[in-house]
Parts: structure tokens; C-alpha cells; sequence
């Protein structure tokens, strides 16, 4: 070929790809070069290039490690789980270590991996966080925020106390109650705050109702109180009383199932908080004064309070008869070294 005729060709519109496939060909070439020159046992950089290599590998490995934890904690989680431009619904529930915790937190946690941004409050009633609870929480996949606040001894119910002598959950609510308002900022604040203990049943239908809570939700509980259900009353789509045997004057005659506030209710009240003082059955009544909620604030959820989207349903007590007599007569517990 000519020199003529090679300009000629360089100038033919194929010419600039032709070029392109030169330099490429070239680069491969160099790079092979190179690797075949470290290959050689002789060259001088080769150990150090491969300890180097095998260091940048090592640290990508922890990173992909990292990344890896770090999507079981956020990811792991339904695709639709994240939805930034939803307001949070922050899950209050209190906690204690019995034998049937973690069967009821295993299964609360269930129906929360369901709900797009939910951040779940878990406080444990315990001077210190419990292994069980931490562990089970890194696993499960939500977004969560793990405290712990002891009941003192003389407020916890004894063990042949009725369930409803003493309240229970209450510091622990409190805590959850103080966690948002030093870690939440007012100005964009946005979410709905429902206390939910770890027995209960609950509907996912529930938290799609709760979300747009803009002050307080009501909507009926099922199998409370010794009753099928306890609802608001509602007329004309107004709460007008409650419609519940035992103290349907209480003016939120609702049970802690039966509600959720908007988190603004909340920091805005900065002392509103449950209490030990409270009268039997007022813990509910007692918070939503306190914040200055009146009949007419609430919104009526749950198809004007016509459906059931949640059940106080409550763990039967662990039957542990046997393991008390295989200990009394010396044999190793059931649980030595697996955890229940
Ligand atoms: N709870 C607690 N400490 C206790 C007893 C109960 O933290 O000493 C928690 C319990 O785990 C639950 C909530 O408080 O989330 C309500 O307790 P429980 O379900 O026993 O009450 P009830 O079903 O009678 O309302
Ligand atoms: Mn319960």
C-alpha cells in the first residue's frame, strides 16, 4: 500500500474507528506485556505487587461484608419497604423477658417487615438490653431503636396478681415517649406514633389507616375488656362516646390498641407521658388529656369504626410443669445452650 493510498484510506469515514481499534489492540498489548514481566519470577516489584493485591482484596472483602450487614439490617426488607415521601409510623412496645418473649416478638416482627417505613421502638423492661432482644433485632430487618428502663420491683405485678392490678409497660412507653423528642427535630417531624404490645394481633390493613393521622385515630379493638369488641361511637362521622361495658365515661375510653397520635402531638406536649398514678384504666385517657386532645379532634379510622384491624389477643403462659420437675429432681435445664 502506498503512502497515498493510506491517506486516502484515513480519510474514509471507517478510518477514525480503524484508529480506535489500533490503540486498543496496543493497550492490550502493553498490558499483557506487563503482566507476563511480573509473572517472571525475576522481577524485582512482583512479591510486593501481589502483597499489595492481596491487601486490596482483603479490604474490598470486609467491605462487601459491611455492606452485606448493613442491607440485612435496612434492605432485607420487602422491595416496597422504603418510601421516603410516607410519613414514619414509629411502633412503641414495651417488653419483658418471660418465656414467651421472643416467640411474640418473632411474630410482631413478622407482620412489621410488611409496613414501608416503620420505625419500630423496642424497650425492653430491664436495667440493661438483653442479648435475646439485641440479637433478634439486628436480624430482623427493620429499622429499629433498642432501649431498655427497669419497672422497680414494688409497681411489677406479682405472679398471682390479675393482669390489671398493676399497669404495665409504663416507664417503658415513657422512654419511647423521650427518645422521640430528643432525637426528632418539630419543624419536619412527620409520622404517627401507635403503641403496640408485643401479644397483640394486628392487621396491616391498621398501619395503612393510621399513616395520615394528622392529631389522633381511633378505631375498634377486638377481644378486650371481656368483650367480642370495644369501639368509638360515631355519628355523622364524629366520635360521640365509646361504646365499652366498663367505664364508658372515661372521656378516651380506648384501649392502648385502640389509638395513635401524630408524633407532632407529642413533641409539642414535651411532659404529656403515661403514668403510675394513673387510675386503673385511665392510661390511655390520662396521655391524651394531658396533650390536650378533645372528642372532636379524633379521626375516625377503620371505615367509621365498622371494622376490626386489631386484636388484644394475649399469650397463653408458657406451660413449663415439666422442666420444674426435671430441675427440682437435678436434670439440666431444656435450654442449657440453645436459646427459646
Ligand atoms: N410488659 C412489660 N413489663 C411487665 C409486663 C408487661 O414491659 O412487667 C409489656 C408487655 O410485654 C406488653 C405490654 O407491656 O408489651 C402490656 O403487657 P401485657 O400484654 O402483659 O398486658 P395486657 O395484655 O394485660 O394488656
Ligand atoms: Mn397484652
Amino acid at each position: 500500500m502506498s503512502l497515498r493510498q493510506i491517506s486516502a484510506a484515513l480519510r474514509r469515514r471507517n478510518s477514525l474507528i480503524l484508529l480506535l481499534c489500533l490503540v486498543a489492540f496496543y493497550l492490550i498489548w502493553f498490558q499483557l506485556a506487563g503482566v507476563r514481566l511480573l509473572e517472571g519470577s525475576g522481577h524485582p516489584h512482583s512479591d510486593q505487587w501481589e502483597e499489595r493485591v492481596a491487601k486490596e482484596l482483603y479490604a474490598m472483602r470486609l467491605q462487601a461484608s459491611e455492606m452485606r450487614r448493613q442491607l440485612t439490617r435496612l434492605g432485607s426488607a420487602p422491595a416496597h419497604w422504603r418510601h421516603s415521601d410516607l410519613p414514619t409510623i414509629f411502633v412503641v412496645t414495651p417488653t419483658h423477658a418471660i418465656p414467651t418473649q421472643k416467640a411474640d416478638l418473632v411474630r410482631l416482627s413478622n407482620t412489621l417487615l410488611h409496613v414501608p417505613n416503620l420505625h419500630w421502638l423496642v424497650v425492653e423492661d430491664a436495667d440493661h438490653k438483653s442479648e435475646l432482644v439485641s440479637r433478634l433485632l439486628r436480624r430482623s430487618g427493620l429499622v429499629y431503636t433498642h432501649l431498655s428502663v427497669a419497672t422497680p420491683p414494688e409497681l411489677k405485678l406479682q405472679p398471682k396478681d390479675p393482669r390489671w392490678k398493676k399497669p404495665r409497660g409504663v416507664l417503658q412507653r415513657n422512654a419511647a415517649l423521650s427518645w422521640l423528642r430528643e432525637n426528632l427535630e418539630i419543624v419536619d417531624a412527620n409520622g404517627v406514633v401507635y403503641f403496640a404490645d408485643d401479644d397483640n394481633t394486628y392487621s396491616l390493613e391498621l398501619f395503612t389507616e393510621m399513616r395520615d393521622i394528622q392529631s389522633v385515630g381511633v378505631w375498634p379493638v377486638g377481644l378486650v375488656g371481656g368483650v367480642m369488641v370495644e369501639r368509638p361511637l360515631v355519628d355523622n362521622g364524629r366520635v360521640t362516646g365509646w361504646l365499652t361495658p366498663w367505664r364508658p365515661d372515661r372521656a378516651f375510653a380506648t384501649d392502648m390498641a385502640g389509638f395513635a397520635v401524630n408524633v407532632r402531638l407529642v413533641l409539642n406536649h414535651p411532659t404529656a407521658s403515661f403514668s403510675i398514678e394513673s387510675q386503673r384504666g385511665f392510661l390511655e385517657t390520662d396521655l391524651l388529656t394531658q396533650m390536650g386532645v378533645t372528642l372532636d379532634d379524633l379521626e375516625v379510622k377503620a371505615d367509621l369504626c365498622t371494622k376490626v384491624l386489631v386484636w388484644h389477643t394475649q399469650t397463653a403462659k408458657a406451660d413449663l410443669k415439666i422442666e420444674k420437675i426435671m430441675e427440682q429432681k437435678g436434670k439440666p435445664a431444656t435450654n442449657v445452650g440453645i436459646e427459646v
